[in-house]
């Protein structure tokens, strides 16, 4: 129930507006979020760099309704890609295919993803894009088929919950996809997609194990102990070495499992999020977690 409120609010134009003006709010968004400017985000790459971890710099803001807007994500993020250049950070950039106008206009969508990618390939870092709700799942499929047949190391995030993600990686296999597997963020109704842990679970599972035989460079997108566990297991029988697959995980969360696999020798990458658009990605979190919640009404009492 509190869940399902909170991807609502996740969604609702006029709580954000009221959300985003709190100071509070603002200062318990910094526990999830880098900061509002890129600097910011570099300086925490760069942290988690020198502590062994790569990062992933995503610029917030999703569903925009102009083409500015979606001129303006391009700019911050050929910028950001220069900017992890010439620092030399080991980072890549994410990317939401919303954000770039992919529900505005579709042409100027792929000129924009495909203005990203020269600008990335040229400076030499990877690209990777995230799914978003299922009206959008058919359509982000094509496009990465598209931006991975020109540029192979562009990395897609694949979600375990949907019903149709099996058949959709099996289309995908020619290619050799790379691929983020993360469980699934978005409330979708249940004939799209399975709603119980123990079943989303055994998705991941099955979906890891098909990762490891069929796509390239596989990333795993999860703070779930079991899936991390069932991931380093499933390399093993698959013959890799710890190196050879990524462990992702987000900003500000399980710390200290980023650091443990860090140091045990696996290849970990943290996702940074940043930038002013920071409440849906918020309220998603706090949806994910009542405990956050809780922080949150913590910070708001000023406790
Ligand atoms: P859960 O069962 O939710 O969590 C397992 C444990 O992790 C919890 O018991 C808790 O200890 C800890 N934990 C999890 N979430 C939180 C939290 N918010 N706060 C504090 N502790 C927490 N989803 C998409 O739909 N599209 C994407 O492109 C996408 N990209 C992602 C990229 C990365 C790197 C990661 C890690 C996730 C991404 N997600 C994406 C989100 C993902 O789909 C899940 O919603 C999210 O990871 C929570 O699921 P979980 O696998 O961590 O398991």
């Amino acid at each position: 129930m509190v869940n399902r409120l909170l991807v609502w609010a996740s969604g609702s134009p006029r709580l954000q507006q009221q959300v985003t003006q709190h100071k509070l709010t603002r200062r318990v968004a910094h526990r999830f979020v880098a900061g509002e400017r890129l600097e910011e985000a570099l300086a925490v790459a760069a942290e988690l760099n020198a502590h062994g971890i790569g990062g992933i710099l995503d610029l917030l803001g999703e569903g925009v309704t102009d083409l500015a807007g979606a001129a303006h994500a391009v700019d911050e993020y050929e910028e950001a890609a220069g900017a992890i250049a010439d620092r030399n950070l080991d980072a890549t950039i994410s990317i939401k295919l919303s954000q770039l106008g992919q529900t505005v206009d579709r042409a100027a969508c792929v000129r924009n993803l495909n203005r990203i990618l020269d600008r990335a390939h040229a400076v030499n870092v990877r690209v990777e894009i995230d799914m978003e709700d299922s009206s959008l799942t058919s359509d982000t499929l094509r496009l990465f088929q598209e931006a991975a047949t020109g540029y192979p190391k562009t990395r897609l995030a694949i979600q375990a919950a949907l019903r149709r993600t099996p058949l959709d990686l099996e289309a995908l296999a020619p290619l050799k996809p790379r691929v983020r597997l993360v469980k699934g963020a978005y409330s979708e109704p249940v004939e799209v997609a399975h709603r119980g842990r123990s079943e989303i679970r055994a998705q991941f599972k099955y979906l890891t194990d098909w990762l490891f035989q069929y796509g390239a460079d596989p990333a795993f997108g999860t703070h779930d102990g079991e899936l991390v566990d069932y991931a380093r297991a499933a390399a093993v029988r698959a013959g890799k070495a710890p190196n050879e697959f990524e462990i992702q995980l987000l900003y500000g969360i399980r710390r200290d499992l980023q650091q443990e696999l860090a140091n045990s020798g696996y290849r970990v990458r943290v996702y940074i999020p940043y930038g002013m658009a920071w409440y849906p990605y918020l309220t998603r979190r706090m949806a994910e977690r009542p405990a956050n919640l809780l922080f949150f009404l913590r910070a708001l009492a000023g406790k």
